[in-house]
């Protein structure tokens, strides 16, 4: 080395080899290799094939390392480096050219010039000025827009070299560039490599054949892993050089994250979509079941706040036995006894069955109830038209009916006044004297408006024929009062049968094992959405696994011209991300919509807020966890084979 020079040489490798393990030989691709590269030199390295003048060329781009041997890039010793500033070198410092281009698909001419300054954060707009810029000057200011598909071979050489001028590269790296091509495009190549060096870059061209490498001003002749021979190394150039060891780039911002991701989304859409699918209906099933398990509680619950508040039910039958409509032994004297204890405000003794009522020629079957005229007291019911039966009526059990609104709408349809109406019920006639105020919960078996009232006393004999209660409902002066209330039943009850043979139930306490019975029912929907979004998640692994597969190309060119294994790795989190959000918001509008949807068929439907943020919340980590494996994939994805694959 020249004693006046006060730089290290820009490259330079002292007894490099790099070994192959294939089975059990040992290929030594690059046997003891020592070599200096000056700046501004234009080399070329000429060899057979299989001489090892691609392994050489990886291990100046830095994707590969040496097996043993130093490597100095402006001093530096490459070994101390850090895989980010690694990336940093492949960035600023070397320009690849590929034999096959190795350009992406989807993007135009321009973008993919500018694909590598992403990774230098330079801004969108700047990036494609520039590349615009350097097409212009490599005579294809024209393509910029095309996609290499458009474009000729030497076109997208072209293209290529561009790309790895765009960050201003110390040395470009061309190994074969012009292996594809015409001749004339060829000769167009080399001509540009030889103004690129006459700028100032220095440039390393790999080719199997010697008039190609006559257009450098060194030849270095490699066989079988060894330096054949070299002609002098050029005097390194005056110029001024980074000698600073590289820094590592921090990554790729989000905002630019996610566009990347949406333009890989959209150019494999369907695939997306299909991606998309699992995910949509994860969230929306997750949404719609709970709307639909949250209508079908809130409808129980109004259903059995519309019999009243403060209320207690006795009922015939053991603490513990379940079915004991039918046992006989609740009694109107146990009513009458319940009626004189303290904080007790009304007492309803009733007793139920079905029946067919009979108006003209048109029937209704509902439930007929037999009770006493405090019943509207008990259960806070008004009266839409007409009269309660009163304690005379009971005393004469006289035939009278008071019908709900939807008997009333069911038999008189014609617009009749029901007031005064005779009708027939189990054969005998009644007079209907009053029609009830809609209690307005409805559906299946208990639609308080389909309740037909009788007197007690009528009912006993002419419907009922046995003389046990069904029910006493009692409604107690305040709520406070439940509790002591429902104790002091008990022990009258008690005492009046010497057993336990009747049960008491507050309003409150069934509401609230209602209530549970119909979360437990909730939640049972919301899990089984939620195995569906969890078979969604594994679609988007699975899908992201293919696509990592099948873009192993686009990953390998991104990490040879500068990104970081992590701005890989944060690339198909975000792609994962994106695809989950997306699909998670189109699932909620699903989801909301079917709901919507059912509630118009007269479904209970309740929305709350919390299944849908549970359910776009699983989405969001549905994308996290379930990208995480296929991204990592990508990250430790080996550029060199990646690219090396056709
Ligand atoms: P060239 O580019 O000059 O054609 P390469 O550098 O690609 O040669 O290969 C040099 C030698 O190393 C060849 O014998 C090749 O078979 C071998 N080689 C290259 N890559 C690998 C690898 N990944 N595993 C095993 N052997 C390899
Ligand atoms: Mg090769």
């Amino acid at each position: 080395m020249a004693s006046d020079q006060s730089q290290p040489p820009l490259i330079q490798i002292t007894h490099v080899s790099r070994h192959y393990q294939a089975g059990d030989t040992v290929v030594k691709a690059l046997d003891d290799v020592t070599l200096t590269i000056n700046r501004g030199e234009f080399v070329a390295v000429m060899g057979q094939s299989g001489s090892g003048k691609s392994t050489l060329m990886n291990i100046l781009g830095c994707l590969d390392t040496p097996t043993s041997g130093c490597f100095r890039v402006n001093g530096h010793n490459v070994a101390d480096m850090t895989p980010d500033q690694l990336a940093a070198l492949r960035l600023k410092t070397f320009g690849f050219v590929f034999q096959r281009y190795q350009l992406l698909a989807p993007l135009t001419a321009r973008e993919n010039v500018a694909l590598p300054a992403t990774y230098a954060h330079v801004p969108s707009e700047e990036r494609l000025e520039r590349a615009e810029l350097l097409l212009d000057k490599l005579g294809l200011g024209e393509r910029a827009g095309h996609k290499p598909g458009e474009l000729s071979g030497g076109q997208q050489q072209r293209v290529s070299i561009a790309r790895a001028m765009i960050n201003g590269a110390e040395v470009i790296l061309a190994d074969e560039p012009t292996g594809a091509l015409d001749s004339d495009s060829g000769k167009q190549v080399l001509a540009l490599l030889k103004q690129l060096n006459e700028e100032g870059s220095t440039v390393i061209l790999i080719t199997h054949d010697a008039e190609v490498a006559k257009h450098a001003d060194r030849q270095i002749e490699i066989r079988d892993g060894r330096i054949q021979a070299d002609t002098a190394p050029a005097p390194t150039l005056d110029m001024p050089a980074t000698t600073d060891a590289p820094t590592a780039f921090a990554s790729v911002g989000l905002i630019e994250s996610v566009v990347i991701a949406l333009k890989a989304l959209r150019f494999n859409w369907f695939r997306t979509a299909l991606t998309l699918l699992g995910i949509i209906i994860g969230v929306g099933a997750v949404v719609a079941m709970m709307a639909i398990g949250e209508g079908g509680k809130q409808q129980v619950l109004n259903r059995i706040e519309s019999m009243g508040t403060n209320l207690l039910l006795l009922r015939p039958g053991g603490g513990n036995t379940r079915s004991s409509g039918e046992m006989a032994t609740l009694t109107v004297q146990d009513g009458e006894a319940v009626s004189r204890l303290p904080g007790v405000s009304y007492v309803a003794p009733e007793r139920n069955s079905r029946a067919t009522i009979r108006f003209g020629n048109r029937d209704y079957n509902g439930r007929i109830q037999g009770t006493t005229p405090d019943y509207i007291h008990v259960r806070d019911w008004g009266m839409a038209r007409g009269v309660f039966f009163t304690q005379q009526d009971m005393d004469s059990m006289a035939p009278v009916i008071v019908i709900g609104q939807t008997v009333a709408e069911e038999l008189f349809t014609n617009g009749e006044e029901p007031i005064g109406q005779y009708v027939f019920l189990k054969s005998a006639v009644y007079q209907v004297i009053g029609v009830l105020e809609a209690k307005g919960a409805t559906s299946g078996g208990s639609d308080m408006d389909e309740m037909m009232l009788i007197p007690l006393s009528t009912g006993r004999v002419r419907v009922f024929g046995r003389d046990h209660l069904s029910t006493i409902t009692i409604k107690v002066e305040s709520t406070d009062q439940l509790d002591e209330v429902q104790a002091s039943v008990e022990r009258l009850m008690l005492q009046r049968h010497g057993r336990e043979d009747f049960m008491v139930r507050n309003t409150a306490s069934l509401i609230e094992a209602v209530g549970e019975t119909q979360d437990t029912m909730t939640w049972l929907l919301g899990s089984v959405a939620a195995i569906s979004l969890f078979v969604g998640g594994i679609g988007v692994m699975n899908i992201m696994l293919v696509s990592v597969s099948e873009r192993r190309r686009e990953i390998g060119l991104r990490m040879a011209t500068g990104a970081k294994p992590g701005d890989i790795l944060r690339q198909f989190n975000i792609e994962a991300l994106v695809v989950c959000c997306f699909g998670g918001a189109v699932g909620l509008l699903l989801g909301v919509g079917v709901a919507w949807l059912l509630g118009q068929f007269n479904i209970a439907i309740a929305f709350s807020l919390l299944p849908p943020v549970l359910a776009f919340a699983s989405a969001v980590l549905v994308g996290i966890v379930f990208g995480h494996a296929p991204a990592r994939q990508a990250s430790r994805l080996n550029p060199i084979d990646a690219l090396a694959e056709d």
